[in-house]
């Protein structure tokens, strides 16, 4: 019989939900959606010093915003929070340290740095050593009481197997094996402070919430071995492991980092700055992992639909912020015009510009965003001075039969009464000036253009005169003429 599947996402709340866990959440997401499986959420708390006030709760809102689910979390299930389950992880060491498998250890920082430094300057490899190597019972028994008086807190250290070798068939990478003797020696599976580490903790967690798949990011590789060292010592079955590959900058070909400025790489960044959640999940979702054939635009029930464990690429996921932003734009000029101004009204808003025209603007600029907070940027034209020509500009307007042009449609605006002066009726007063001047194409539209909004490339031309008003056209139209 196979084991029912059992997927989690296991943040540690030590900050903002980053582009590479949400990649985590959203792969073991669809991998359990697709196979009609379990998600659940653990929140791995363990490292106090680390721990962000509020993190759990920002983690969550992040992914429901992408549009996850989950079907067990700490919200509706007891102990899931690493924190809240001590005594079970109590347990287990206590049961280890009854089976002689694990054992305390009163070395103390100060000494483990010592014999670091001396490891390093020898040109070895910095490894625990065994420190009641070559005592007696009665010595080992009598250091430990000396230190115990002293007031010195132990760790407990896993025996480790240096002879066993630890291997697993990844879900992703395939055959991988680690030899015991490189692990670094005893490792400690609960601290000072009574936590249990990182690599104890998840064993006794994935263990007891039946958990079948680890897919997780390819920095936790090294710590699998020592993972599988607990399942073997607790006599437990382990589950499989997926490692995904790392997430590069397409730009620098390195591993994406918090000091590549040029991209947005929290969750919460895409969310202020007015990113449909749709198109950041469907990005997301094609970092390390896509159904073959061109297409890129995938909808979450395609997604779900399509996914299959089995493509999950092996060579490094491309982070291009580029391609984000088409693909945002590719979901914005879709959308519905009152999903995006609604995306839009904060900013707007917020600049002053929620004005009765505020809906028609962004319906104008709707074509060209990426992120609802461009919207400002975009409609600069309306609320603040005209725009410096760039000298490519100044070129077009110097052309011989520029002021024919402009001359002609300031004449047919000026005609035009107020009922008139509708966005269907201005294409035909541009028409018109064709017919008129015989000019046309590139020398009819581009001075027109630049005239009225100060760009070469602009959103629609009649939609653009229209939102500007008559008045403020002409009197665009009219400054151009004088200073031509
Ligand atoms: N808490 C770990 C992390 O945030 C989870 C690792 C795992 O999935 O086992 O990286």
């Amino acid at each position: 019989m196979t084991k029912p599947i059992r997927v989690r996402y296991a943040p540690s709340p030590t900050g903002l939900l980053h582009i590479g866990n949400a990649r985590t959440a959203l792969f073991n997401y669809l991998f359990a959606r697709h196979h009609g499986g379990t998600f659940l959420i653990r929140i791995e708390d363990t490292d106090r010093k680390r721990h962000v006030e509020d993190g759990e709760r920002s983690q969550l809102e992040n992914l429901r915003w992408l549009g996850i689910d989950w079907d067990e979390s700490p919200e509706t299930h007891e102990q899931y929070r690493q924190s809240e389950r001590l005594d079970i992880y109590q347990k287990y060491v206590d049961q280890l340290l009854a089976e002689g498998k694990a054992y305390k250890s009163y070395v103390t920082e100060e000494e483990l740095a010592a014999e670091r430094e001396r490891q390093e300057a020898a040109g070895e490899t910095p490894r625990y050593i065994n420190e009641y190597l070559g005592m007696s019972e009665d010595e080992k028994a009598a250091y430990m009481a000396e230190r115990e008086a002293a007031g010195i807190v132990p760790t407990v250290r896993l025996a480790v197997n240096e002879t066993g070798i630890y291997k697993w068939n990844d879900m992703v990478k395939g055959e991988i094996e680690f030899e015991g003797v490189n692990i670094g020696g005893d490792w400690v599976i609960q601290k000072r402070d009574g936590y249990p580490t990182y690599n104890f903790a998840v064993v006794v967690d994935d263990y007891l919430m039946n958990i079948s798949h680890v897919i997780r990011g390819d920095d936790h590789i090294a710590n699998t071995p020592k993972q599988l060292m607990v399942y073997e010592a607790l006599g437990w079955e382990a589950p499989e492991f997926g490692h995904m590959t790392l997430i590069i900058n397409s730009e620098t070909g390195k591993k994406l980092s918090k000091r590549d400025t040029n991209t947005l790489q929290f969750i919460e960044d895409y969310r202020r700055k007015g990113y449909m959640p749709e198109a950041v999940f469907n990005f997301i979702g094609l970092l390390g992992w896509n159904p073959g054939g061109e297409e890129e635009i995938f909808s979450r029930e395609q997604f779900i639909q399509l996914f299959d464990e089995n493509r999950l690429s092996k060579s490094p996921a491309a982070f291009d912020q580029k391609k984000m932003d088409w693909m945002s734009n590719e979901y914005i000029k879709n959308a519905d015009l009152e999903t995006i101004f609604n995306l839009a009204k904060p900013f707007l808003e917020e600049a002053g510009r929620l004005t009765d025209k505020a809906e028609k603007l962004v319906e104008l600029y709707k074509p060209q965003m990426s992120s609802a907070d461009q919207i400002v940027g975009l409609t600069d034209l309306f609320f603040s001075d005209f725009p410096e020509l760039t000298d490519e500009e100044k070129e077009v307007m110097a052309g011989e039969t520029v002021p024919t042009v402009l001359n002609a449609l300031k004449e047919k605006l000026e005609a035009m009464t107020d009922e008139e002066f509708q966005p269907d009726n201005i294409f035909p007063q541009i028409k018109a000036v064709q017919k008129e001047t015989g000019i046309k194409g590139k020398n009819l539209f581009m001075p027109i253009r630049i005239a009225v909004s100060g760009e070469m490339h602009g959103p629609e031309l009649p939609n653009t005169i229209y939102l500007l008003g008559r008045e403020k056209s002409i009197q665009h139209i009219d400054n151009m003429l004088k200073s031509l």
